[in-house]
């Protein structure tokens, strides 16, 4: 792999494309992951974090209803919001 291609792949967390737009972390030489996907992996998907009882316990769908990705950008969104502390805090991990 040349360094060309660092930045470019399928993010290991949602197999979505990840671009040169996006934020990304490298998991491994051969990982990479959409910034925000690593966070929702962390803190749980955004249906966890605002109804856990209903999206978690009685859906079993802690994304509630989203992609992975739509799921993690909203988690990022309410991080941005409360700050990681607060949501951590709020959420027992799933
Ligand atoms: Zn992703
Ligand atoms: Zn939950």
């Amino acid at each position: 792999m040349s360094d060309a291609q660092v930045g470019w792949g399928i993010c290991a967390f949602c197999n979505e494309v990840v671009d040169h737009a996006d934020t990304w972390v490298g998991l491994n030489p051969a990982q990479l992951g959409h910034q925000e996907c690593a966070l929702r992996s962390v803190l749980g998907g955004i249906g966890h974090h605002l109804a856990h009882d209903y999206w978690c316990t009685e859906h079993g769908d802690p994304d509630a209803g989203l992609t992975y990705r739509q799921s993690a950008k909203l988690v990022k969104l309410l991080v941005e919001l409360l700050g990681v502390d607060e949501v951590s805090a709020r959420a027992v991990a799933t």
